[in-house]
């Protein structure tokens, strides 16, 4: 039978962040199967096949887990339309929250130093580092030169669980595991370790001061984050632009100031808009947030003199940064890029959400939830741009909770 999308409840109803939730009960976990099932993916157009892989053993500083619920992120559909390659076959996704089903060893703690225990609800860094290597004393710890990437890795080998669409994952040595606090519904959480801390990532790296204006090109899950971070950074005026009048809504329930329809609105329109919050200077910092290099000369003509253009959404190899060399040189313009996120950003996001779980409507990222052997369905879902998020639950509930 076709699985149906959880019906998320409407913005403002009891499963709202401010609502009191009931808290997530302590789970003894339970004595697990031998195996575990997850989704392979086999290249484009070939997709998807279910497996049995044998429930790993946790070896010395590793973590094993359920996988209580991933989400599909705008990366995993690149890889299966084919626009961005990985070594298939392998477990796509890497936006997870997770339940500790096994410690390997005595004495693991989290990234804020607190001790690990079977039954805690977690999420970690898209990434495992060494934290010896060029890169990661380069305070790169994304471009690790042993760097695992959680939803990225092969799953030949003796590593094979390394993916989100699946029961099952095992965690290594060098990541960031952080506790989700018991309050916050994982639906809430499960995108942080990717769109909310990179998001992070970009506000650190452009050095937003307050008082600052800010175009964000792109309301995608990084944009509509951005958003709201920069006004809570003091930005003076934060305006977001796309083509999606659903996602500018929600762009605007996240705080954005101005939200405009360029399907519905001109290029020189938006130039007299920017005009008129900057008294013809021009923005202080405009984010690409969108994955489309057409915007990048557009964006980079509404910075005033001395501004900053961050790149943080153009992951495919055709995309091109195409701009005068003049624009550059006599606008004096900073361009930077950022790709991932340190394990700090992360904590970051985490301090995020619970700081605004009150105040901002987390609740309409993640609008349809899958059961894992949905996950054709769910990708079909994820593919028509209706939803920030569609996410899986991979792992029967386990709690008195949501998940
Ligand atoms: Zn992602
Ligand atoms: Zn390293």
């Amino acid at each position: 039978m076709k699985p149906a999308p959880t019906p998320i409840p409407p913005h403002g109803s009891p499963r709202r962040a401010g609502a009191k939730l009931p808290p997530f009960e302590r789970v003894v976990v339970p004595a697990h199967e031998p195996t575990a099932t997850g989704w392979v993916f086999q290249g484009a157009p070939e997709g998807f096949v279910s497996k049995s892989f044998d429930r790993p053993i946790a070896k010395a500083g590793e973590v094993v887990c359920d996988v209580v619920l991933s989400s599909i992120c705008g990366s995993d559909l690149h890889t299966v339309h084919g626009r961005r390659e990985e070594p298939a076959p392998l477990i796509l996704g890497h936006e997870i929250v997770g339940r500790i089903t096994e410690i390997g060893g005595p004495g693991l703690s989290d990234w804020q130093g607190e001790l690990l225990s079977v039954g805690d609800l977690i999420t970690w860094s898209i990434m495992a580092s060494c934290g010896n290597c060029f890169y990661c004393k380069k305070n790169l710890p994304q471009k690790c030169l042993k760097l695992h990437k959680y939803g990225h890795c092969t799953c030949e080998g003796n590593q094979p669980l390394s993916g989100g669409f699946s029961e099952c994952i095992v965690l290594h040595p060098g990541t960031a595991i952080f506790k989700v606090p018991e309050h916050l519904d994982p639906v809430f959480v499960v995108p942080a370790n990717c769109a909310l801390a990179t998001a992070f990532n970009a506000i650190e790296t452009v050095g937003l001061q307050a008082g600052e204006t800010v175009l964000i090109q792109g309301a995608g899950l990084i944009g509509i984050y951005l958003a709201a971070i920069c006004k809570d950074l003091g930005a003076s005026k934060v305006i977001v632009v796309d083509v999606n009048a659903k996602r500018l809504r929600i762009a605007e329930r996240f705080r954005a100031d101005i939200a405009v329809d360029l399907s519905e609105s001109t290029g020189e329109a938006l130039t007299d808009l920017v005009n008129a919050f900057t008294h013809c200077h021009g923005v202080d910092v405009v984010f690409e947030a969108c994955g489309s290099d057409a915007v990048i000369e557009p964006g980079a003509r509404l910075l005033r003199k001395g501004g900053r253009y961050l790149v943080a959404g153009l992951v495919t190899a055709d995309a091109r940064f195409d701009i005068p060399a003049d624009l550059l040189t006599k606008n004096c313009l900073s361009v930077m890029g950022i790709h991932n996120y340190r394990p700090e950003h992360l904590a970051r996001a985490m301090a995020f959400i619970d700081l605004h779980a009150d105040s901002l409507p987390f609740d309409e990222i993640v609008s349809a939830v899958y059961p894992l052997s949905g996950l054709r369905e769910a990708m079909k879902a994820a593919s028509t741009g209706e939803h920030l998020r569609v996410a899986l639950r991979c792992t029967p509930s386990k709690t008195n909770g949501s998940f």
